[in-house]
């Protein structure tokens, strides 16, 4: 699925090769809809990445044509992923770069999970 100014899915990018088990990850969760592992490069205390399984390039391309139990499975995996960790008291940030403004580097959907200290104001 292309999106309009972002191009077609590559299928070489870091997470469909880590998706087709071609490049390790640090595993935290699977089901048939995600996949959550361990940023290589964290920015906190846990700094996860959650993945769906499809080849969505970024947030718009997912939430505008991925099916409503894609969208629901995936977002579940977030979630379930959060209290695996031990955040659902302490809280954490959820964060989707967009794009060339949103600083997307890897160009499969994503969502950064942070956690484990207090993360501060955004965009300071
Ligand atoms: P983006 O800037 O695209 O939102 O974030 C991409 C993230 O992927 C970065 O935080 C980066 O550290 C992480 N990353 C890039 N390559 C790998 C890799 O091979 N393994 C893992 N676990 N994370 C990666």
């Amino acid at each position: 699925m292309a999106v309009k100014g972002l191009g077609e899915y590559d299928d070489q990018n870091v997470f469909a090769r880590i998706l087709r088990g071609e490049i390790p990850c640090k595993k935290i969760y699977e089901d048939e809809w995600a996949l959550a592992f361990h940023d290589i490069s964290p920015q906190a205390p846990i700094h996860v990445l959650v993945i769906p399984k499809g080849k969505w390039i970024s947030v718009a391309d997912f939430s505008s044509h991925g099916s409503t139990d894609e969208v629901a499975g995936f977002w579940r995996v977030v979630a379930h992923v959060a209290k695996k960790l031990g955040l659902w008291e302490s809280g954490y940030r959820l964060v989707a770069n967009m794009g060339e403004h949103g600083g997307q580097e890897v160009p499969h959907f994503h969502v950064h999970l942070f956690g484990g200290r207090p993360l501060g104001r955004m965009l300071e």
